[in-house]
């Protein structure tokens, strides 16, 4: 996801807030201050509906933060390193460096999200029954935020990967079969079908509905978004279980230019990136590896001194590399670039390169294969 804020740590995960974020908490405070609360509670005072509707609005992303950081910590628990919660237009979602490897804690993971929601509705739900009749806005709050919990958690349970639903649902099948990659595959269509059926009902309402056009079409986006997501959970499982077979050898090119450590920033730029476009450059003296090069190197050097240093001082040395190995299975190399934010690793064998493996042809790779039946 593209630019977001960030919010700070909490409990050692990165919390950020995409821009989308702020859309929607506008939106959000706006409809509660100049709508839903002026509209149900009809004697308050302006200031009281903005206060009110301001407050609701905060605890209810503390609310979805609460449910993220209910899956990460349990995830984490169970041994899925969560590397940060994102806000975003449609709720939340925890990056994960990877998936669950056994069934039961992807379960444990994608059930603590509407667990947690749950129980915030119930102490919203307690907090109303206790201001009832004595502080209407606390209780006016209380209620909506009770509300908007349980659906919450209700809405995320749907069984269509990836919602939580969806994953209890693969985990469950995963536990029967044994099969990762064919669960993978049956809640993702079960995810693509629930985004087509969300899509049909919310353009169903737009027209059928009277005064419900908006509601119409935010549920025909959320279903959009949905069915985009599922697709692409597909694919990658199906990816994931095409590369279980090949090796980081198998799938490794040995078409990279090597540029030596000592020659100058200046030569690197005039006889390898200008002439071949690339952004990722292999340092080695005589295949031993020395370290990666990369234009966001490059361009930290001040032009000034491009040709007076040496390539060796503004590269990646190798000690500092993230590096793979012939005979490591693929899978845990396109892992290694999923969870260190990579394009390419060196493959290297007793300290010699001795290829390059890098996502784009990864999955030309696979593509073609695909292509030839193969
Ligand atoms: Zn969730």
């Amino acid at each position: 996801m593209g630019s977001a804020f960030n919010l700070g740590r909490f409990f050692g995960i990165q919390v950020r807030l995409h821009y989308t974020w702020f859309i929607i908490f506008v939106f959000i405070t706006v409809s509660l201050s100049w709508q839903y609360f002026p509209f149900a509670y009809p004697t308050w005072s302006h200031l009281i509906y903005w206060v009110v509707g301001i407050v609701t609005s905060l605890l209810f992303f503390a609310s979805v933060l609460a449910h993220e950081l209910a899956h990460s910590l349990v995830g984490r628990a169970n041994g899925v390193t969560i590397k940060s919660i994102t806000l975003f237009i449609f709720g939340g979602v925890a990056q994960m460096t990877r998936e669950a490897t056994r069934a039961s804690a992807e379960l444990k993971m994608a059930a603590a999200g509407p667990a947690c929601s749950l129980a915030i509705g119930g102490l919203f739900g307690l907090l109303w029954v206790l201001t009832r009749g004595i502080l209407e806005p606390l209780a006016a709050m209380a209620s909506w935020l009770a509300l908007v919990n349980v659906v919450l958690a209700v809405f995320n349970l749907i069984p269509g990967f990836p919602l939580d639903g969806g994953r209890v649902f693969r985990s469950i099948l995963w536990r029967a079969t044994g099969n990762y990659g064919r669960s993978t595959r049956i809640a993702t269509r079960v995810g693509q079908g629930v985004g087509y059926l969300f899509i049909v009902a919310g353009i169903l309402i737009i027209f059928l509905v009277r005064d419900m056009w908006f509601s119409g079409l935010w549920l025909a986006f959320i279903g959009w978004f949905l069915e985009n997501a599922a697709s692409a959970s597909y694919r990658q499982a199906q990816w994931r279980e095409a590369l279980g077979a090949f090796t980081a050898a198998d799938v490794m090119t040995s078409d990279y230019p090597v540029v030596p450590a000592d020659s100058t920033v200046s030569e690197l730029v005039q006889g390898y990136v200008i002439p071949s476009g690339r952004r990722f450059f292999v340092v080695a003296d005589d295949d031993r590896l020395q370290g990666i090069v990369t234009l966001h190197n490059i361009k930290s050097a001040p032009q000034q001194d491009w040709d007076v240093t040496p390539v060796r001082q503004i590269m990646t040395p190798v000690n500092e590399l993230k590096v793979a190995y012939p005979d490591q299975d693929a899978l845990g190399v396109m892992e290694q670039m999923d969870g260190n934010d990579i394009n390419q690793i060196p493959v290297v064998s007793e300290g010699r390169v001795v290829g390059l493996v890098a996502r784009d042809r990864l999955i030309r790779f696979l593509r073609t294969r695909s292509e030839l039946g193969i």
